[in-house]
């Protein structure tokens, strides 16, 4: 739910004087407006206009139709476009909206209705609104724009960069369409009004650049690499713009990209070639509680660099999107939560536009009559001629309301976006949103009919006010499930945000300080007494086979027994600690994780060469692990009545199980080791931790942070050493009651089979939490969205190097898609960067030990034998680093090697499939079963996979690694593991075994009332 009290302080209602004012010119423009009619898209009558009224009366249809208009354009075929409609829209819509029907065949629409000729309709609306790619065709509605009044400023369409080939080819369309337009313009006899200021001409070529366009590997932790990428694309822009005469705005993106943004323009701007010319703007966001500070920011920097740039106000076009993220991130919202919030700061931000115009040149991107008044307002009463600033408008929208401004004697500007209807679809659909919205200026003007006192109310009015009343009321405008989690006791740790300049240095002066630390000795810990033992293991940097992180103490099995002596000692004592006691050290375990985040991240960083967000998550997840297992272990305290009778009371309690073993791998190290040996903990067990031989030094520092946290001695034993000695002593062990075990399938199965056989004097059946690898495989649909599928299935293939048992290793594509997508990951496989972890944006780092690297070589070399490589990235040369090349297969055989075992590194096999049927079958052809996904545009295909694909974790249209605590329990089946979730509710019983326990409460025939 939307908060209730406004972020900001209550702004001031305006001066009764400028609020006559300004409903003097909202008046004025309203007249001119009614004078016009209506926009074609609000007629109610025409075809389009039909299907708006009916997305804006039933939020079903109208998400079941934007989604289908999104998919429309990949659609090849007729067939696949009636399949989609039906798919979509179904009979049962359709008959549902007999309304509907009759209205589209009023309209002149009918053969919407059978699939024909649909494509050529979803082709007339988004012409409605961008210019296509026909050279011939931008430039005539360009003049004609130009000849009614208005100026353009002109964009292009499909920022969605997968690589850094399309970021050349994407910058030169700019260079190409700058020639074309420049050439055109010359040609143009009479100047555009629109471009008449007071103090001259104001340049006609007005070009907006999305800068993400121009980098395709624009990443939170190296803001640094981006400016320099971007740069170098931009400068031919800029140069050609001086060339020309044209004015460059950046448009402003989501607001992950903002600090980019405003730090390239202040950079870039400052160049000496660039100093001067071109004229430059760019475009600042009312809705973001950051816009007056940097309104503020780049006042100053346009005085100190004696420039005068232009500023575009907006209001911001990513509402929902920055308010989704930040809610699943547990972020801060960026954005305002209420339209009056964003509405009042537009026309504060306007003011000081106005008021500094010594510098800044004022453009005011919005279709707000309210907004537009109070811009006319309050320049009149500072004595500001109009056209000293112009209105700017999108192309298609509120056509009335640019008529209007340009009768009223002002300057305006329409943002002309031009291409293909493919990469222009994210944008049509952002404007269909946008006229439907039911907070938005036009639907309550133009659909709804709002008065119009209403629509010029004083947006502060409400600012400070309790906003209830105005609390969003649909979807379009808040995420239905905000907040829901917000009164649950338990919530996932944040991720770092690395866009926080604070958080990217907190992490580089982390890496100083860890280095000065690095090879230390880290005995055992028996009884929280540290153990030496006469061998030590070195832990290798995997970048630096000469950096030893830390040496490990080798426990011999007489160490294995004393640890184990030392948690039977103590476990009885511990079961009978309160639960709430035990969850509560826990919880103080995962504070001072917490505390510790930026040092336990390098420790991953170094020790196992994680990227800075892939140890950060790593991080988090582990203080998820304690935070949630205590949760849960605080509701499972509650007996559970079985069964309600009368005179006796029967209640289900949980009791733990003993003394077990943790083993754990290295490519979580902190997560998995921390989050088995908690959930055992919490739930009133002892353990002995054997951590992996390549990450000692990570399980040393949790130790530390448990002993910290006040475990009594003997409850967690740190044991590092030889698994295959003391790991299987301690498995087959008699006194063991139970074995957590995350790693290969190998040593799964050996630890299943050991735990299988009953020692002499076993006191327990051993309880095996056993969870082993994947061979997990991705589809892609026909109809699937490739920006998306190409950068998700990267991802997920290819973070920490393909070394997470839920990584993708196979995708299978179906035959329509097969090629584009190929090409297009390749491309975007070849962007990625690939050096040592530490290094900020460094996508891949080096594999964990030379071991894995020769062993991922081998079967590199295998699979050159059973399939085609597509692609084999570069690495760094150096020889004292663990790298192997990222490689793609493509027509992997589904009986080769590569397609049936595990690798667990940067390698990923592609196949093709003839069908959706097909696809199903390769990708449940496997002896794994652990994380599944399928990119896929078809509501039928989803629903079929979600039946059908077999694994424990199903990703749709999304990666298909990084599963949450809480959010998505983990853990396979099949030869994945044992069904269990890791981070679900039910995990914390496999360290417990349930009890009832029945009491008589008759005693003479008389029972108390509540039993
Ligand atoms: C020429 C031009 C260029 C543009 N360039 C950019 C750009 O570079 N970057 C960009 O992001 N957008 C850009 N836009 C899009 C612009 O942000 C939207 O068109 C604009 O927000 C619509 O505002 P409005 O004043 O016309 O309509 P209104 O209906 O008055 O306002 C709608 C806006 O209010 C805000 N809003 C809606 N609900 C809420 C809520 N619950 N809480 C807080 N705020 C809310 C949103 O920003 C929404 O878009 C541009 C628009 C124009 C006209």
């Amino acid at each position: 739910m939307a908060s209730t009290t406004l972020e900001k302080s209550p702004a001031k209602p305006q001066q009764p004087e400028i609020e006559s004012r300004i409903h003097e010119h909202g008046e004025r423009i309203f007249a001119l407006i009614d004078e016009a009619g209506a926009p074609s898209l609000f007629s109610k009558k025409g075809f389009y206009g039909t299907l708006m009224e009916w997305a804006m009366k039933d939020e079903h249809f109208k998400t079941q139709l934007f989604r289908f208009v999104d998919v429309l354009p990949t659609l090849t075929s007729a067939s696949e476009i009636s399949r989609h409609l039906k798919e979509y829209l179904g009979d049962e819509q359709l008959n549902l909206s007999a309304g509907l029907r009759l209205g589209l065949k009023a309209a002149g629409g009918a053969s919407w209705l059978f699939g024909a000729g649909l494509k050529s309709q979803v082709t007339g609306l988004a012409r409605q609104f961008m210019l296509g790619n026909d050279e011939k065709e931008i430039v005539t509605a360009l003049r004609q724009a130009h000849e009614q009044g208005s100026a353009f400023t002109v964009d292009i369409l499909g920022e969605a960069v997968v690589s850094e080939t399309e970021a050349d080819q994407y910058a030169q369309r700019y260079l190409t369409l700058m020639d074309l337009l420049g050439k055109q313009i010359a040609r143009w006899r009479h100047p555009c009004a629109s471009n008449d200021a007071p103090n001259g001409p104001v340049p006609p070529l007005n070009v907006s650049v999305k800068i993400s366009a121009l980098y395709s590997q624009v990443h939170p932790t190296d803001p640094d690499t981006a400016i320099e990428r971007i740069s170098a694309r931009l400068r031919p822009i800029l140069q050609r713009a001086k060339e020309l005469g044209a004015f460059i705005n950046f448009d402003m993106e989501s607001y992950a990209l903002k600090e980019v943004t405003l730090r390239l323009f202040r950079e870039i701007f400052a160049e000496p070639e660039f100093a001067a010319e071109p004229a430059c703007g760019l475009a600042l966001q009312a809705y973001l509680k950051d816009c007056e500070a940097d309104l503020d920011g780049i006042i100053q920097w346009a005085r100190e660099q004696r420039r005068r740039i232009t500023v575009r106000l907006v209001k911001g076009a990513y509402w929902d999107y920055e308010t989704i993220i930040a809610q699943q991130r547990h972020w801060p919202s960026p954005v305002f939560a209420h339209k009056a919030e964003t509405d009042a700061t537009f026309e504060r931000v306007s003011l000081t536009l106005l008021e500094n115009t010594d510098v800044v040149d004022a453009a005011f991107g919005t279709h707000n009559v309210r907004s537009v008044a109070c811009v006319l307002a309050q320049a009149e009463r500072l004595g500001i001629d109009r056209r000293e600033f112009e209105f700017q408008m999108l192309y298609g929208m509120a056509d009335p309301i640019k008529a209007a401004v340009r009768q009223l004697g002002c300057r305006l500007r329409e943002y002309c976006p031009v291409g293909e209807l493919l990469p222009g679809m994210a944008y049509l659909v952002r404007r269909l949103l946008e006229n439907t919205s039911n907070e938005g200026f036009l639907a309550n003007k133009f659909a709804k009919g709002a008065s119009r006192d209403e629509l010029l109310k004083d947006p502060s009015e409400f600012v400070g006010a309790d906003v209830r009343s105005l609390a969003p009321t649909s979807s379009d405008s808040e995420p239905a499930h905000v907040g829901s989690y917000t009164e649950r006791r338990f919530g996932n740790e944040p991720p770092t945000d690395f866009n926080i300049p604070a958080e990217r240095e907190r992490m580089a002066r982390a890496i100083s300080e860890q280095r000065q630390k690095l090879g230390r000795r880290h005995p055992l810990i028996i009884n929280n007494r540290p153990v030496s033992t006469s061998e030590w293991l070195p832990s290798l940097n995997p970048a630096n086979q000469n950096e030893v992180v830390g040496y490990a103490a080798q426990a011999s099995v007489a160490e294995a027994e004393a640890a184990l002596a030392a948690a039977r000692a103590a476990q009885p004592k511990w079961a009978r600690m309160p639960a709430l006691d035990r969850a509560a050290l826990l919880e103080k375990t995962a504070a001072l994780m917490r505390r510790d985040k930026a040092a336990l991240s390098v420790v991953e960083i170094l020790e196992a060469g994680k990227n800075w967000q892939e140890a950060d998550a790593d991080v988090a997840e582990a203080i998820d692990f304690c935070n949630f297992y205590a949760s849960v272990m605080r509701d499972l305290n509650h007996p559970q009545r079985t069964q309600a009778v009368a005179g006796e009371s029967n209640v289900q309690q949980w009791w733990p199980r003993g003394v077990g073993i943790i083993i754990a791998p290295w490519n979580f190290p902190l997560a998995i080791l921390t989050g088995m040996a908690a959930a055992a903990v919490v739930a009133g067990n002892a353990v002995i931790m054997k951590p992996s031989d390549q990450t000692p030094v990570i399980a040393a520092r949790l130790m530390d942070l448990f002993l910290e946290a006040g475990l009594p001695p003997g409850v967690v034993n740190l044991l590092s050493g030889p698994g295959g000695k003391v790991g299987a002593h301690l498995v087959s062990h008699p006194e063991i009651g139970f074995i957590a075990f995350t790693g290969s399938k190998e040593v799964g199965l050996r630890i299943w089979e050991a735990t299988g056989r009953t020692a002499p004097g076993q006191l327990n059946l051993k309880k095996v939490v056993c969870e082993m690898g994947g061979k997990n495989c991705v589809i892609v649909d026909g109809d699937a969205d490739l920006d998306e599928a190409v950068v998700g299935c990267l991802a997920s293939a290819f973070g920490y190097q393909g070394q997470k048992c839920s990584a993708l290793s196979r995708l299978v594509v179906l035959a329509d898609n097969y090629d584009k997508f190929l090409e297009r990951l390749v491309a975007a496989a070849a962007s990625l960067r690939v050096g040592p972890s530490e290094v900020p944006g460094n996508i891949l780092g080096p594999v964990i030990n030379r071991d894995a690297q020769e062993r991922i070589l081998e079967i590199i070399e295998i699979g050159k034998k059973e399939a085609t490589l597509a692609w084999q990235g570069a690495v760094p040369t150096d020889t004292n680093a663990c790298y192997v090349p990222p490689t793609i297969f493509k027509d992997v055989p589904p009986n080769s090697r590569l397609f049936r075992e595990e690798i667990f590194g940067p390698v990923l096999s592609v196949t093709k499939a003839k069908d959706f049927e097909q696809a199903i079958e390769l990708a449940n052809d496997c002896e794994f079963a652990l994380t599944g996904g399928c990119y896929s545009r078809s509501p039928v295909n989803i629903e079929r996979v979600k039946v059908e694909m077999v694994c424990g974790n199903l990703y749709i249209n999304r990666g298909i690694t990084g599963a949450l605590v809480e959010r998505q329990p983990f853990g396979g089946f099949k030869m994945s593991g044992g069904g269990t979730k890791a981070g679900g509710r039910e995990y914390l019983q496999n360290f417990l075994v349930p009890r009832v326990v029945t009491e008589n409460c008759l005693r003479r025939g008389f029972a108390p009332a509540d039993e």
